[in-house]
C-alpha cells in the first residue's frame, strides 16, 4: 500500500497537507526529522502513517496524559491498534498493554516520558521491534522554551540507545534558540528540518474597541452558528466567574475555568467541553495546554493578552480542523493601562522593560490599520506577499478622516477646563451637557461649551483615546485620569499640523453588512442533524464527538449528501473502518433528509467483523 492509500483508507483524507508527505516518506526510509508546524497543521499523521508502514511498534512520547487518551481513541476509531501507557492505568491494564507490546500487537504506543526512560522499560524495548520514536511537544525539552519539563531531559539518551531507529521531534512553538536547543538535546543534528509557516489562514482575526464588553460578546455569539464551541479568555478569576455566570443566565452552556478551582472541577469542565456537552468555556490562561479539541470555532479575548506570543497561542486553539474559525479581541485602552501598571510593579527592571516592549507590540497589533495577519506574522518574522482578505481590516477597511478640526476642539476643551478633568467631563462640556456639575463649575460659559454637539459621545471618547495614544494628551492615572496637554499638542492647536485618524473601531463593527460576513461553517439543518447523530454515537461509545467524525467530515457530508457507501468514502475524514462502523447510521440520516432510505444491498459489511 502506498502512503496515499493509507491516508485515504485509514484516515479518510484525500491529500497530504504541506510537508506531511516528505516527512512521512523520510521517516519510512529510516531517517530522522525535526518538525515545526503550527497547531492544527497535522503533526500527528507525520508519525502515525510511518508507524503503519514500518515493522514493529512506534513509541510516541507526549507530556499530557489527557491528550494521549484522545489520540488513542481517535486511532482506535480508525481501526489502528494503539494504546497508551501512563500513570492512569491500573495494574491489570498496564499488564495487558505490556503483553500486547511484547506480542507485537500494537502499531503505536503512547507513553509518558518518565515511564519510557526507566531502565526496566528501556530493557523491554530491546526485546521488541521499535518502528520509530516520536517526541511530541518537543519544546518541553528546552529551558529556553516556555514549557520546560525536566522529565523530558532524559529523552536525550534515546538517539544513542537506539541508533538505528528513526526519531522525529515535533513542536508548534519554538523560536530559533529553542529550535537549536531541541535539536541539540535530542541528538538530531543531522536530521532534516521541516518548518511550516505560522499562518493559520482559516482563523479570521478581528479587533473591536471594547465599549460594553458583555453586550459585545453576546452580539458576537448571537451571530454565530448555534452551539458552536468556543473559548472566552479573561484576565482575572473574578471576571471569568462573572462572565460565565452571565452567559449561563443568558441560556448558553457555559462554565468557568481557572487555577483557583478544584482539580476535579477543572477536569470535568475540560471533559464536558471535549464532549460538546459544554459550549463555552470562560477561562483564564490556565486553560488551554490540555486542550486538543479540533472544533473550537471561536476564541474571544475579553481582555488584552500580555503579548503577541500569548495572543497567537490562544487564538491558535481555534480551528485546528482547518475549518473557518474566528478570533475576536475586545480592545480597551483601560486594559493597556492596567497591564502596564502590572508590569511596572515587577521587581526585575530588565524583565519589565522586555515585557513592556512586548505589550507595546500587542497594542500595535490591536491598533493596526492595515492587514492584521501581516502584522501578526511580521512579528514572527514571516512575510505575507499580500493582504490576507480574512481579517477585520481587510474585510472592512477603516475609513480615514481628517480629524484636525475635531482634535483641535477636543484639545482646547481640555485646556479650557483647566487640565483638571477626565474624559467624561470633557465630553460633557463639548456636547453642551445641561448637567448640574457642568453648570456648578461654570463650564457652560466656556467658549468650548457645546461646540461638539453634533458628534456622538462615543466618537468623542474614541477621539480622545486616540489623542492620548498618539501622545497629544496624557492621562494622569494617579489623579482621577485627568487629561493634560503635551508639547505635541501645540502645533495641532495652532493649526500648523493636520491629523488623519482611522474611524473608530466601534463604528466599523456596527456598520451594516459587516456583521453578516461571519466566518462560519455552513450551518444548515442537515449539518445540525449529523452533529446530533455524532453526539449520540459518541455518548454511546464513551468518546469525544470528534473521535467519531470531525466537523470537516460532517460539513463535507452535508454538502455532498452521499447516498451510497462508495459516495460516503469520498467524504474527507471517512476511512474504511469508520465507514463500516458508522456508515449505515449516517447514510440513513442523510437519506431521511433527502426523503428516502439507503438501499441495504449497497452497504458493505464492516471489513473487520
Ligand atoms: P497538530 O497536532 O499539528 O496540532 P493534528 O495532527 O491534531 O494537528 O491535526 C489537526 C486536524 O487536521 C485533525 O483533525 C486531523 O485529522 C486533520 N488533518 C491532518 N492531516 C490532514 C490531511 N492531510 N487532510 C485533512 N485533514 C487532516
Ligand atoms: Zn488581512
Amino acid at each position: 500500500m502506498t502512503t496515499h492509500e493509507t491516508l485515504k483508507t485509514v484516515f479518510g483524507y484525500g491529500a497530504f497537507r504541506p510537508y506531511q508527505e516528505e516527512i512521512v516518506e523520510g521517516l519510512i526510509r529510516g531517517g530522522d526529522a525535526f518538525v515545526l508546524m503550527p497547531t492544527g497543521g497535522g503533526k500527528s499523521l507525520c508519525y502515525q502513517i510511518p508507524a503503519l508502514h514500518r515493522e514493529g511498534t512506534a513509541l510516541v512520547v507526549s507530556p499530557l496524559i489527557s491528550l494521549m487518551k484522545d489520540q488513542v481513541d481517535s486511532l482506535t476509531a480508525n481501526g489502528v491498534a494503539a494504546a497508551f501507557y501512563n500513570s492512569t492505568l491500573g495494574e491489570s491494564e498496564s499488564r495487558r498493554v505490556l503483553a500486547q507490546l511484547h506480542a507485537g500487537q500494537l502499531k503505536l504506543l503512547y507513553v509518558a516520558p518518565e515511564r519510557l526512560m526507566t531502565d526496566s522499560f528501556l530493557e523491554r524495548l530491546r526485546g521488541i521491534a521499535v518502528s520509530l520514536f516520536a517526541v511530541d511537544e518537543a519544546h518541553c525539552i528546552s529551558q529556553w522554551g516556555h514549557d520546560f519539563r525536566p522529565e523530558y531531559m532524559q529523552l536525550g539518551r534515546l538517539r544513542a540507545l537506539f541508533p538505528g531507529v528513526p526519531l522525529i521531534a515535533l513542536t508548534a512553538t519554538a523560536d530559533s534558540q529553542t529550535r537549536a536547543d531541541i535539536v541539540h538535546r535530542l541528538g538530531l543534528e543531522g536530521a532534516p528540518w521541516y518548518i511550516a509557516g505560522f499562518d493559520r489562514p482559516n482563523i479570521r482575526y478581528t479587533v473591536t474597541e471594547k465599549v460594553k464588553p458583555f453586550a459585545q460578546l453576546m452580539s458576537f455569539l448571537r451571530e454565530r452558528g448555534e452551539g458552536d464551541p468556543g473559548i472566552v479568555y479573561a484576565l482575572s478569576r473574578k471576571r471569568v466567574e462573572s462572565v460565565a455566570c452571565r452567559l449561563a443566565e443568558a441560556g448558553f452552556r457555559a462554565a468557568p475555568y481557572h487555577a483557583g478551582l478544584p482539580d476535579r472541577e477543572r477536569r470535568s469542565v475540560q471533559e464536558a467541553f471535549q464532549r460538546d456537552d459544554l459550549q463555552i468555556v470562560v477561562a483564564t490562561v490556565a486553560f488551554g495546554m490540555g486542550i486538543d479539541k479540533p472544533n473550537v470555532r471561536f476564541v474571544v479575548h475579553y481582555d488584552l493578552p500580555r503579548n503577541v506570543e500569548s495572543y497567537y497561542q490562544e487564538t491558535g486553539r481555534a480551528g485546528r480542523d482547518g475549518l473557518p474559525a474566528e478570533a475576536l479581541l475586545l480592545f480597551g485602552y483601560g486594559d493597556v493601562v492596567v497591564a502596564k501598571a502590572l508590569i511596572e510593579s515587577g521587581r526585575n527592571r530588565e524583565q519589565n522593560r522586555i515585557e513592556l516592549h512586548k505589550l507595546n507590540a500587542m497594542v500595535g497589533l490591536a491598533e493596526a490599520v492595515n492587514c492584521r495577519r501581516r502584522v501578526l506574522l511580521g512579528y514572527f518574522g514571516e512575510r505575507l506577499s499580500g493582504d490576507c482578505g480574512n481579517c477585520d481590516i481587510c474585510l472592512d477597511p477603516p475609513q480615514r478622516f481628517d480629524a484636525t478640526e475635531e482634535a483641535r476642539k477636543a484639545l482646547s476643551c481640555v485646556f479650557r477646563v483647566g487640565q483638571r478633568f477626565g474624559t467624561g467631563h470633557v465630553i460633557d462640556v463639548l456636547r453642551g451637557s445641561t448637567g448640574e456639575r457642568v453648570r456648578q463649575l461654570g463650564h457652560d460659559r466656556l467658549s468650548t461649551y457645546g461646540i461638539g454637539r453634533d458628534i456622538p459621545a462615543e466618537s468623542w471618547g474614541s477621539l480622545l483615546r486616540q489623542l492620548v495614544h498618539l501622545g497629544y494628551l496624557e492621562q494622569d492615572l494617579a489623579n482621577y485620569s485627568v487629561l493634560k496637554l503635551t508639547e505635541a499638542a501645540r502645533p495641532l492647536l495652532r493649526g500648523e499640523q493636520r491629523l488623519i485618524l482611522a474611524r473608530p473601531l466601534v463604528k466599523a463593527a456596527q456598520k451594516k453588512g459587516a456583521a453578516k460576513r461571519k466566518a462560519a461553517i455552513p450551518d444548515d439543518d442537515l449539518f445540525q442533524a449529523l452533529r446530533a447523530l455524532r453526539k449520540r454515537i459518541a455518548d454511546r461509545e464513551g468518546v469525544p464527538p470528534f473521535v467519531v467524525f470531525g466537523d470537516a467530515a460532517l460539513t463535507d457530508m452535508a454538502a455532498r449528501r452521499p447516498a451510497t457507501a462508495d459516495e460516503l468514502l469520498l467524504v474527507s475524514g471517512v476511512g474504511r473502518h469508520k465507514l463500516g462502523k458508522y456508515g449505515y447510521e449516517f447514510l440513513r440520516e442523510i437519506a431521511a433528509f433527502s426523503g428516502g432510505a439507503p438501499e441495504s444491498g449497497q452497504y458493505p459489511p464492516d471489513p473487520e467483523t
